[in-house]
């Protein structure tokens, strides 16, 4: 606590508690805009962020407890929505989608993994429940008709399911995920498909 000549000299106990008054304040910026971190800006979903931060860790954990499955979707034919409509219709496209797969997530958190594409995480889940829950919501995301102020259109997903083993990495986890996925893509899209050894290559 350095103090000016022409300063009148500090009450320490005042200079504690200032000092203590401004570390408080600054905490709860801090925590503020770690808390914005953790949400997409566009969806107001779990950012990428929330998962390597937090979830990862919990996700290693629970699967040893309980069958956990990761879900990993990407809408179908994205590239030519944006050209036809435009960037902005895109985005609403993705708003909607978002908000329908995390109204049937219910208390299951759902991320914004990249661009268009979302990752639900599915606690305590057994296999067959979980590929019900995305068949669902592909399901309704392909009936839902999306308003883009010049008229509908409709979207479809492909997803990608695997069952989380404890023992290997998140990476490689989601390298299960993400070859089911490319095998949907590859055989029609618009579909679920659980990955099995023989898509593991
Ligand atoms: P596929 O069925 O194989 O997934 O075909 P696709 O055309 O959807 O191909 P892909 O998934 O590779 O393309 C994703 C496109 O999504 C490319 C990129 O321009 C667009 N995109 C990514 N993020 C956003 C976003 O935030 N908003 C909008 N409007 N477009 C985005
Ligand atoms: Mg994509
Ligand atoms: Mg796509």
């Amino acid at each position: 606590m350095r103090e000016r000549a022409d300063e009148p000299a500090r009450d320490p106990v005042e200079e504690v508690e200032r000092l203590r008054a401004r570390n408080a304040a600054l905490k709860e910026q801090l925590d503020s805009m770690r808390g914005l971190a953790m949400r997409d800006q566009l969806t107001g979903l779990f950012s990428r962020h929330y998962l390597t931060d937090y979830l990862e860790e919990k996700i290693q954990e629970a699967s040893r407890e309980a069958n956990t499955v990761l879900a990993l979707c990407d809408i179908d034919d994205f590239k030519a929505i944006n050209d036809v409509r435009g960037h902005q219709s895109g985005d609403i496209a993705i708003v909607c989608i978002a908000d329908i797969l995390d109204d049937l997530a219910g208390s299951q958190p759902v991320i914004r993994w990249g661009g268009e594409e979302l990752l639900v995480v599915l606690f305590s889940s057994p296999d067959h429940e979980a590929l019900r829950l995305c068949d669902r919501m592909r399901e309704e995301v392909g009936s839902y008709r999306i308003d883009d102020g010049e008229g509908e259109f409709t979207c479809t997903l492909t997803f990608g399911l695997s069952s989380y083993d404890p023992n290997l990495t998140f990476a490689e986890n989601f390298a299960r995920v993400d070859r089911a996925l490319y095998h949907g893509k590859e055989t029609g899209k618009n579909r679920c498909v659980f990955a099995r050894p023989d898509l593991d290559g």
